[in-house]
């Protein structure tokens, strides 16, 4: 992987794999029988400049470029997904949409509160009408005085309930299908403020809270369970239209460039979910032995481990080229659809081939496995569901074949498929 990094990256690398090591592990099996935020090494990794590696020096960023991001995200899920997520959505949906398509304002108000971690960030497109075709969304925001009106519900919101900054898809103009669609700026405060105070991050008293924004409950879910997924609520909630991001009718297609770039960060999080699964099964199976001599030594298992450690180094070379598009400022749409779709579903295949040559052990919580599994399911249905990455890869092949060979582009083709 010389070829894509640099030796700032494998020193970021090696820094957050030695705090994975130190203050992850240790927890991660607690967190996830327990569903319990970790707000303790949020504030550390918010120490770190963990939340804001994209993001300029002048706004509080550690100033680096995506790659780095991506190589955090990767070695976070080696020790945990739940932590590695809450890195993920903050950056990738809650933060870089402001970073990108907001004013000169919005981007000095909410980005260097969101860059330094002293609050976390979400984004809000899914509703339980809009999952997959994200542009069936009926939250409603209408015109009134100097501002919008704001009502509806999203769910599945990554970061809803400990969140603080949010960007929020709703209709502005119900003619219009998906050009009728913004995006808008939300506060609200955390769902546990004395909490956040305690620990030193997660509240800032300042925001500009808009009252009729609400969280639900928190989902009980099979993986990223130490992850806050809930509902997110607009009762009649009034935002100033300094808070609409970008133009009226822009927030649809804004928010498709901000999942092409989320879907690397969710192949960078299958990737260590992967990379730790078969570090744990190598060691496991290199210990135990049955009919005298180590399992690893049965030709079978290093078969199925050597396939897992080829589809992981494949699936890093699809992941680190699209981040490098995406840092050298080319398209990269395709391309981050095929490491999210390969990288996903070799993360499953990768976690069941370790719970598989680590036998009972690999099934019990005593090893990390099982939980990687449980995690790892998500990959494929998060910021676009597999099917919908194989649309959307199928569909950029279909423009660049006929664009090359006529130079022609064919609209009726398209089709707009979203999925956060
Ligand atoms: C833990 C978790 C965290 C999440 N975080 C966020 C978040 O932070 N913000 C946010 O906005 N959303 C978030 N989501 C929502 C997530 O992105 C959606 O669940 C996902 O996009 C799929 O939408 P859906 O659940 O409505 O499934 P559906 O769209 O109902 O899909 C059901 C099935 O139909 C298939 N399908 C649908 N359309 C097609 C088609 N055209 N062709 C072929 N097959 C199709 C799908 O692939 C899937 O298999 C999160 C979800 C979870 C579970």
């Amino acid at each position: 992987m010389d070829r894509y990094l640099t030796a700032e990256h494998v020193a970021l690398r090696d820094r957050v794999h030695h705090f994975g090591r130190e203050f992850i592990a240790p927890v991660a099996r607690e967190l996830d029988e327990s569903g319990v935020f970790p707000w303790q090494n949020v504030k550390r990794m918010a120490d770190m400049g963990l939340f804001g590696v994209p993001v300029p020096r002048e706004l509080g960023g550690m100033g680096l470029d995506y790659l780095s991001y991506i190589l955090v995200i990767e070695e976070l899920a080696k020790f945990d997904a739940s932590h590695s997520i809450t890195v993920s959505a903050h950056t990738t949906l809650g933060l870089s949409p402001i970073l990108t398509f907001g004013s000169e304002d919005q981007k000095r108000r909410f980005v260097p509160p969101l860059a330094s971690g002293e609050v976390l960030g979400g984004f809000g497109l899914t509703e339980p009408g809009a999952g997959s075709d994200a542009s069936g969304t009926r939250t409603r925001a209408v015109r009134e005085g100097n501002g919008y009106r704001l009502n509806g519900s999203k769910i599945f919101i990554t970061n809803a309930g400990v969140g603080e900054i949010f960007v929020a898809t709703a209709v502005t103009d119900p003619g219009r299908g998906s050009k009728g669609i913004s995006s808008f700026i939300v506060c609200k405060p955390t769902v546990d403020v004395d909490g956040a105070r305690a620990v030193g991050c997660g509240h800032r008293d300042d925001l500009p809270f808009t009252e009729g924004v609400r969280a639900g409950e928190k989902e009980d879910k099979m993986g990223w369970r130490a992850s806050d997924t809930r509902e997110l609520h607009f009762e009649d909630a009034f935002v100033p239209e300094t808070h609409l991001l970008g133009r009226e009718g822009e927030g649809f297609i804004n928010f498709m460039k901000t999942l092409d770039a989320g879907r690397i960060g969710v192949a960078a999080l299958s990737l260590g979910l992967a990379e730790g699964a078969l570090e744990t099964a190598v060691r496991y199976t290199a210990e135990r032995e049955q009919f005298g001599q180590r399992v690893w030594d049965f030709q079978q298992v290093q078969f199925k481990l050597a396939e897992i450690a080829t589809d992981i180094e494949a699936g890093r070379h699809l992941t680190y080229h699209a981040a490098w598009l995406q840092d050298q400022g080319k398209p990269y749409g395709k391309e981050a659809a095929m490491a999210k779709y390969f990288c996903s579903e070799l993360s499953m295949r990768a976690t069941l081939g370790a719970i598989q040559v680590m036998g009972g052990a690999g099934y019990t919580n005593e090893y990390p496995v099982e939980r990687m599994m449980r995690d790892a399911k998500i990959c494929e249905i998060g910021e676009g569901t597999n099917e919908i990455q194989r649309l959307v890869i199928a569909r950029k092949l279909l423009e660049e074949v006929l664009a090359q060979s006529q130079g022609v582009h064919q609209p009726a083709l398209e089709m707009e498929t979203a999925g956060t």
